[in-house]
């Protein structure tokens, strides 16, 4: 069967990274019919947009995007294009794997867990009001009649939106991805502790979902603080974790770092009956065009891609020639090299090539 997605090649590094990743699905043998879309600074030239509703068209009409990282212009009206790209698709899951690969610089070995980030509401949702603004001091005076706190009349304000709604989605979706993909354990990650209306309703909420897979899955809950702290001691012990969005971001970049880095940190974000894959790393503008810069993220966001499509064969040989290139270091990019400065790395094309040889 053939799949249409919409490919984004995004800035900076990004052209260069979605074109090596396009190349090695491609050598799977998988059909797909690419349909390029731009967002970011070539949308923004072509179309005078940096979003064009031509672009969030085609996703919804393809189902599946494969997307470059974006850099997102100050002062342009837009926080991040990327953000602004998943809330209007609600694009809700935000699925990180952390897997360690045998030839990766990284302090631990068999690190293999999931993260999956509640994506549309919290500190995040962009509810924020300024310091002096009068709305400001209108909603102090209101928090300070109802909450019957002080608050400093200097204070800025960002408010935590959580739903029972969205997190009942997320954390639906967490324990079906367990049982989808063979995982055993799901741990909610929370400060329920401190914020009871908030991170409680989420915490209350995952004890609820987490009946309808009794026996299938194991429920685990934990606090974020004393998270962090057992994932530098003790990763092995978590499977999947399900998070807010605040606690996600920051807990995926750590667990990023647990495994080697951004070079090596893929990610999805889902919605209902759409996704679109890419890097967790940014467009690093100061290596655009050098053909530099590894390309293993945005390969691997692929390998997700295919797993989505449900080409398990195709995703297994990308994943397994991926980690044959990485175990050997000889065809790797600079930064996975133990010395980076080691004339014998490899470009970000010239990996891609070793990768597709690999693929069998
Ligand atoms: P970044 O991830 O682009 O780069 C930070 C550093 O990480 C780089 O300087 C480089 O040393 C390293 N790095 C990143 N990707 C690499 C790769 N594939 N191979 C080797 N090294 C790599 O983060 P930034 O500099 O904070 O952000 C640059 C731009 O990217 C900003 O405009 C930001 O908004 C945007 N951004 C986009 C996304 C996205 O598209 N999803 C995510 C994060 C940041």
């Amino acid at each position: 069967m053939s799949h249409k997605v919409t490919l984004i090649p995004g800035d900076g590094i990004g052209p260069e990274v979605a074109l090596a990743a396009k190349r090695c699905i491609d050598a799977t043998g998988v059909a797909i019919e690419w349909v390029e879309a731009l967002a970011g600074q070539d949308a923004l030239d072509k179309f005078g947009d940096l979003l064009p509703q031509s672009t969030l068209d085609s996703i919804k009409k393809n189902k599946t995007c494969l997307k470059g990282p974006i850099g997102t212009p100050i002062g342009t009206g837009f926080r991040s294009i990327n953000v602004a790209i998943r809330h209007a698709l609600d694009l809700y899951a935000c699925v990180r794997p952390a897997k360690t690969y045998a030839g990766v610089k990284s302090l631990y070995k068999d690190i293999d867990l999931v993260i999956v980030r509640e994506n549309s509401e919290d500190l995040y949702a962009g509810i924020e009001f300024e310091e002096g603004k009068p709305e400001t001091k209108e909603i102090i005076a209101l928090i300070e009649k109802f909450g019957k706190k002080k608050i400093r009349p200097d204070s800025g304000i960002s408010v935590k939106p959580i739903s029972k709604t969205a997190s009942e989605r997320i954390i639906r979706y967490a324990f079906q991805y367990a049982l989808l993909n063979n995982r055993k354990k799901v741990t909610a990650v929370t400060k329920a502790n401190i914020m009871k209306f908030t991170d409680g309703l989420f915490l209350k909420t995952a004890r609820e979902v987490a009946k309808d897979f009794e026996g299938k899955i194991i429920f685990e809950e934990a606090l974020v603080d004393n998270m962090a702290m057992q994932l530098v001691q003790k990763p092995r012990n978590f499977d999947v974790l399900v998070l807010p969005n605040l606690y996600g971001d920051i807990l995926s970049d750590l667990c990023a770092g647990l495994v080697g880095g951004l070079g090596i940190a893929p990610g999805a974000n889902i919605g209902e009956g759409m996704a679109v894959f890419e890097a967790v790393h940014g467009s690093a503008p100061k290596y655009k065009g050098m053909n530099k810069v590894n390309p293993t993220a945005m390969i691997l966001s692929g390998v997700l891609m295919l797993k989505y499509l449900k080409e398990n064969k195709a995703a297994e040989k990308l994943e397994s020639a991926v980690a044959k290139v990485i175990a050997e270091g000889k065809d790797v990019t600079y930064d996975f090299k133990p010395d980076p400065k080691d004339p014998s790395a490899a470009s970000t094309s010239g990996m891609a090539d070793a990768i597709i040889a690999k693929i069998k």
